[in-house]
Order: C-alpha cells, then sequence, then structure tokens
C-alpha cells in the first residue's frame, strides 16, 4: 500500500523520476529503478524509474531552447514566475515537509523548516529580481562610458545531496531562475520522491501561471548519466553539494571543460566555549548543532573546544541534555520526537566504525555510543572525550550525531585546532568577553565561510552568504552577492565621442 504521505502529494508507489519538460514525464522502464527507503524501518517507499541517456539528451535540448526564451524575458518577470513557486510551496509546506521527514528521516519540524527554507529563497529570489546590479566606471578616455552587466548564464546543473533533499535545489535553483537561466536537477538516489513532489508543485504553479518550463529533473540509477552532466559543455554551471570525496571529483572534470562549478562540500564545524561563556546559551545551542538532524547537517557541530575552568561543568550538562534526547529518538513524522534514524545502514557502520576508531586511538564515550536495537537506523547520540584535534577521526567528517569534546587553556590554541582541520565551513564562539568575540572574527581569526558568536554552527539564514573554505570547496549559494555565480559578467565601453583614442597612446596613419 502507498504510504499516506506520498499520497497526499498524489506520488504512487512507481514513479518516473524524469521531467522532460512541456508537461512530460518520461515513459522509460529500462534504465534501472531507484528504491528509496523509510529509514525509520527499512522498508522501501515506491520505486522511481531512472532516467536513459535518450531522456537526458531530450532535456538538455529543450533547456537550451527554454534559455533562449527567458533569457531575454525580463528580470522582474522572472521574479513573478518565482513568487508563484514560493506560494505553491507555502500551500504545501505541511505535506512536502512530512515527505521530507519520512524520505531523509529528519524530524519533521526539520522538515517544514527546510520547505520554509524554500520559501524564503523563493521571496528572496523575487526581490533579487529587481536587483541585479552593476557597477558603473569613469572612463580614462573623454566621450567615453563604462559599465558592467550580468547577463544569465545558461543551463545550470544541481547535483544535491540527501541531508537537504529539496532546500538545496531551492536555493539554487530559484536564484538561477531569476538570474535568466534554466535549471537541471539530478537529487540524490536516496531521496527521489522528496525531488519528483518539489518540482511537481513548483512545475505546476508555473504551469498555471502561464511561465514556461524552467526546472527540468532527471534520476540516475548509477552515476553514468551524473559524471556525463558533469562533462557536458552545454551545462554551463555545476553546482554540486555533497562529500568533499566526490564534489573533488567533479571540481576537477568541471575546470577540465573550463566550465563553471560551484562547490558546497563537508565540514568539519567547531564551538568554542571560553570560560565567560553564557551556558545558559551554549548548552542548546550546541546540542541543538550536534544532535539536529542526528548529525547529518553540513553544519553539524561535531568538535567543542571548552575553557579547562569549566570543561566538566559543561560536560555534566552535555551529558545530562543528551539523556534527555535519547528519551526522543524515534519515527521522525512524529513532531515529539527530537531526533529521527540515520539516513541508511550505511550511515550507521560508518557511525559504528567512528566510535571503534576514536576508543582506539584512546577516547573516552561520555554519552551514547551505541546503535538501538530496533527496526530502522537508530543510533544514540554520542560525546566523545580524551582525543586530540589530530586524532584522524576528529579530522575525518563522520555525518553522524557524534561530538568530540576537548579542552583548551589559551583562546589562540583554541582558534588555532578550530582551524587545523582541512575543512572549512562553519564555527562559533560563546563569550561574554568583547575581546574574544572580535579576535575569533578577525583576520587572525576562524578560517570557515561562517563564523558566529553566541549561537550554535547551524541554521544558517538565507540572507547570507553559504559555503565554506578549503576542502569545502569555497563556493556560496543562497543570499548577499551569491547570485553572480549565476550569471556572466560583460564590461562595455561605449565611444559617443568623435574620435578614437587608442589605448596605450597609439596612432595609426590611416
Ligand atoms: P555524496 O557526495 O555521496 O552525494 C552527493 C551527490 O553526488 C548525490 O546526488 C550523488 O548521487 C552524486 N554523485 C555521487 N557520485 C557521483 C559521480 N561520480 N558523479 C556525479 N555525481 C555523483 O554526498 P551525500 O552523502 O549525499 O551528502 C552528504 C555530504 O554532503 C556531507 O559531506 C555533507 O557535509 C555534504 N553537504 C554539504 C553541504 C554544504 O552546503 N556545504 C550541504 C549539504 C551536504
Amino acid at each position: 500500500m502507498t504510504h499516506p504521505v506520498l499520497t497526499a502529494l498524489g506520488l504512487g508507489d512507481n514513479e518516473s523520476g524524469t521531467y522532460l519538460g512541456n508537461g512530460e514525464w518520461s515513459q522509460t522502464r529500462d534504465a534501472g529503478v531507484l528504491e528509496p527507503v523509510n529509514p525509520t524501518d527499512g522498508s522501501v517507499l515506491a520505486r522511481v524509474q531512472a532516467s536513459s541517456q535518450e531522456d537526458y539528451d531530450t532535456i538538455v535540448e529543450r533547456a537550451q531552447a527554454a534559455f533562449k526564451v527567458w533569457r531575454t524575458t525580463p528580470a522582474p518577470r522572472r521574479g513573478e514566475a518565482i513568487r508563484l513557486c514560493a506560494d505553491a510551496l507555502r500551500a504545501n509546506k505541511d505535506k512536502l515537509g512530512s515527505l521530507v521527514a519520512l524520505e531523509m528521516g529528519k524530524s519533521k519540524p526539520e522538515g517544514d523548516g527546510e520547505v520554509q527554507e524554500m520559501i524564503d529563497i523563493g521571496d528572496f529570489a523575487v526581490g533579487l529580481s529587481r536587483q541585479l546590479y552593476g557597477l558603473t566606471m569613469h572612463s580614462e578616455r573623454p566621450g567615453h562610458r563604462m559599465y558592467e552587466q550580468w547577463h544569465p548564464l545558461g543551463l545550470v546543473g544541481i547535483i544535491s545531496a540527501f541531508n537537504f533533499p529539496v532546500a538545496v535545489w531551492a536555493w539554487n535553483s530559484f536564484v538561477a531562475a531569476a538570474c535568466g537561466d534554466i535549471s537541471i536537477w539530478k537529487p540524490s538516489p536516496k531521496v527521489p520522491l522528496s525531488a519528483i513532489a518539489a518540482l511537481r508543485i513548483c512545475n505546476q504553479a508555473l504551469k498555471q501561471g502561464g511561465f514556461p518550463d524552467l526546472f527540468f529533473l532527471f534520476n540516475d540509477a548509477g552515476n553514468e548519466l551524473a559524471q556525463g552532466f558533469v562533462d557536458d559543455r552545454r551545462v554551463a554551471l555545476i553546482s554540486f553539494t555533497g562529500s568533499t570525496r566526490v564534489g573533488r571529483m567533479v571540481g576537477e572534470r568541471v575546470a577540465r571543460r573550463m566550465g563553471r562549478s560551484l562547490l558546497e562540500l563537508g565540514g568539519n564545524n567547531a564551538i568554542i566555549l571560553d570560560e565567560t561563556a553564557d551556558l545558559k546559551l551554549a548548552i542548546p545551542g550546541i546540542v541543538f548543532g550536534a544532535v539536529g538532524t542526528a548529525g547529518q547537517r553540513c553544519t553539524t557541530t561535531r568538535r567543542l573546544f571548552v575553557h579547562e575552568k569549566i570543561h566538566d561543568d559543561v560536560l555534566a550538562r552535555l551529558v545530562a541534555a543528551y539523556k534527555q534526547v535519547e528519551g526522543k529518538i524515534g519515527d521522525p513524522t512524529d513532531p515529539k520526537n527530537l531526533m529521527g534514524p540515520l539516513n541508511s545502514r550505511d550511515a550507521v557502520q560508518a557511525y559504528l566504525d567512528a566510535i571503534a576508531k576514536a576508543k582506539a586511538a584512546g577516547g573516552t564515550v561520555a554519552s551514547g555510543g551505541a546503535a538501538l536495537e530496533r527496526p530502522g537506523n537508530f543510533v544514540l547520540p554520542t560525546i566523545v572525550t580524551g582525543l586530540a584535534n589530530s586524532a584522524e577521526v576528529v579530522q575525518t567528517e563522520t555525518f553522524a550525531p557524534i561530538l568530540y569534546v576537548m579542552k583548551f587553556r589559551d583562546l589562540d590554541d583554541a582558534i588555532a585546532m578550530q582551524n587545523d582541520v582541512p575543512q572549512g565551513l562553519s564555527s562559533s564562539i560563546f563569550t561574554n568577553n568583547l575581546k574574544a568575540a572580535e579576535k575569533f572574527l578577525s583576520a587572525a581569526g576562524s578560517d570557515c565561510g561562517i563564523a558566529n558568536v553566541n549561537i550554535g554552527t547551524s541554521g544558517a539564514e538565507i540572507g547570507g552568504a553559504f559555503g565554506g573554505e578549503k576542502e569545502t570547496g569555497g563556493g556560496r549559494e543562497s543570499g548577499s552577492d551569491a547570485w553572480r555565480a549565476y550569471m556572466r559578467r560583460q564590461t562595455n565601453t561605449i565611444n559617443y565621442s568623435d574620435s578614437l583614442p587608442l589605448a596605450q597612446g597609439i596612432k595609426f596613419d590611416l
């Protein structure tokens, strides 16, 4: 029987994973099947028919044709199309949020919150459609005017990770649409149903509003089509969200064809607590950051540096808080639960392997440390103490709720340790000391793309540019001027004088 959460969105138990444009979903039935699993009980939620090479080629051809029309549609009119999508998502927030919770395994409030992020970036993109500003410059030549303008880039390829099944697509595709681009989405094979539902909601809104196709979708049974996508010269930008391992390969391949890539990769985020930290703020900030989404956020708090004077007190409070969370682990679609399962069996194994490695390296499990003996991929949120920041397991992003707690005496040492990992996504300090806060935010402070004071590492707002440095990939999405990645800049010089002054004062006697 089809799960009621799917039925509520008009999804059946055998769906096409390919949107070809013109209102058409592919009839391909021989390109493989995806079977997204309910992480709460291990059952298969539905069968999703993967796309063929022919499907992919049809999508790209139709997307190219759509781009020719969309690029000359006035930007504020483009914004109108996104406004309709955001409104449709508002109307479907509860249903889509439930599907995200069911298929990915995050709690229902987090599933709804993810849809809210789509709505928020939609609103942002509507405003952006009237603010795609370029600069004007003063020409050094008389009778000349210089300015720059931003033109639509072309086709934007979006490859997304399992942990944000729909928001990452909206961050990219809505901003891209405001910029005049057409996007093609390849979601994670673990969460194709959320992708199909999100695309349908938005495409229906576009159709009702009389807008053309802006968003296409394909699903890959293996990685062959995805690799071809990455190598495809017709796709101007590949926006990739996922692991550093795959992202490195994607970045290298796109660079080889001189394409543009935007990489949003793994994090290894830390919080520093100095001796003045307000623990009323810090403890919930840490627990939310480390345990939320069962540790499966790119911005999850994975390391905690605590001043030695408050270390034992903080640890005791955290262990007590973790015990409370343990009582609220379960079905993520039940709103009373705080923590759902990990998304896959592989993730449970990676969690167990990391804990074994931590123990072998001399770490002590202060809380949790085991998978739950029940159906589904449930694990206990875990705290490990006694490891050095340089331990291999601490340096590695394990996509699970494991927090490594370490002591420090001197703030400079804490900042140095916080920076001493390959990744550079999110970071924060809890302090009531102005000098400590400013030092953390200074050029000699955190080296991350996100640095916060008295607020944790996760839960970024869409208004800021989102992304990180080093092995996090350097990409920026969402707010601020991240839209520029989706457009091409053109510098224009216009001569309205009667002479042609050549550069470097050169004269041709013609
Ligand atoms: P993943 O790298 O396994 O998969 C990401 C995407 O890449 C999926 O769609 C997958 O099908 C695709 N892919 C896999 N092999 C490919 C290939 N050879 N060619 C092209 N595409 C390929 O990542 P995941 O497990 O889905 O997600 C978790 C990771 O994503 C974590 O490392 C997390 O930190 C990161 N993440 C980062 C951000 C960010 O904004 N920085 C946000 C969310 C997740």
